[in-house]
């Protein structure tokens, strides 16, 4: 028992270290991943309950580290908002994905796109700009751009964000908050938010098709939404028990590996022109 102490507490020294050094090579090659044309996009669709068809994917970043393999985005995304990277990556991720949306819609397919936006890039005040350009150079019309932003919006309170997020708004785009439920969500601040949709995070429909009081909770966010004028997307939709109680709730919106994971750009013609969601 000893023993097994003094090596857990040693192989937990090391993971500590390895992990700081997997930190620092990961802050340490990000600068020039972009233009080593390390990162890329893939796309998950999020479909309608009733309409039982695609109605629009959400752009996902991916990077490949050429010796570590890939990265996922919750190790990366923050290396970049702590070096000022978020800008540059956010206009990479926006061009592409935009460019690659626009072509997919160009043979008459109605489809969203939904981009994440770290809320950093609103706090350096030239996401509207970024959008515009992305719009602009890809041809994609503003009101298929769906920006994502977090509760974390809620935690500053400088009124320019909210006034940034309006702006988008006037633009065409929608703006949807994401991971709604999962932190800080408060409801008198909602009401007062320029979003058009609510994503309800994950956690809320794990527990849907087993336990009635997440289901109870999951109808009162989605009789929320109704309320405040927002569209509830279900997040992390995994089994078909869930879409059951999902739709039968009134969720409209579902998301999730059972709706479909997220594929690169070539792949998704045929996801959404064959989407069965049995
Ligand atoms: P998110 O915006 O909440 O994205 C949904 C995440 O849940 C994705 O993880 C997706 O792959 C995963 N997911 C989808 N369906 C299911 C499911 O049924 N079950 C489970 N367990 N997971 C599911 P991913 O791609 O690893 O992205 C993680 C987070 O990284 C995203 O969370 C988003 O906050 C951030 N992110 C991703 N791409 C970007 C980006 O381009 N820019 C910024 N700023 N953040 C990004
Ligand atoms: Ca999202
Ligand atoms: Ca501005
Ligand atoms: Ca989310």
């Amino acid at each position: 028992v000893k023993a097994q102490g003094k090596n857990g507490v040693r192989a937990s020294g090391e993971a500590l270290v390895e992990e700081s050094a997997r930190r620092s090579r990961l802050a340490r090659d990000l600068p020039g991943a972009i233009a080593r044309g390390e990162l890329r996009m893939v796309y998950q669709p999020v479909a309608g309950a009733e309409e039982r068809r695609v109605l629009g994917v959400e752009a996902l970043v991916r990077w490949d580290h050429p010796e570590l393999g890939p990265v996922p985005p919750e190790e990366f995304i923050g290396l970049a908002e702590d070096d000022g990277l978020i800008v540059p990556l956010q206009r990479w991720v926006l061009a592409t994905a935009t460019a690659e949306h626009a072509r997919l819609v160009a043979g008459g397919r109605d489809l969203k796109l939904g981009v994440n936006i770290s809320v950093r890039h609103l706090q350096a005040r030239c996401l509207v700009e970024d959008v515009t350009r992305a719009l602009e150079g890809s041809g994609l019309p503003a009101h298929l751009l769906m920006v994502e932003v977090t509760e974390s919006v809620l935690m500053d309170d400088d009124e320019r964000l909210l006034a940034e997020l309006a702006e988008l708004s006037a633009l065409g785009c929608v703006v949807s908050l994401d991971d709604f439920g999962k932190g800080y969500s408060s409801l008198a601040y909602l009401a007062r938010l320029p979003v058009q949709v609510l994503k309800m995070d994950r956690g809320f429909v794990s527990g849907i098709d087993t336990d009635p009081r997440v289901a109870a909770l999951v109808g009162s966010v989605v009789d929320l939404g109704r309320t405040l004028g927002m569209d509830v997307v279900a997040e992390g939709v995994e089994t078909r028990a869930q879409l059951e109680v999902l739709t039968a709730l009134g969720c409209r919106f579902l998301q999730g590996w059972h709706i479909g994971r997220p594929v690169p750009a070539a792949d998704l013609p045929a996801r959404v022109d064959g989407f069965d969601p049995a």
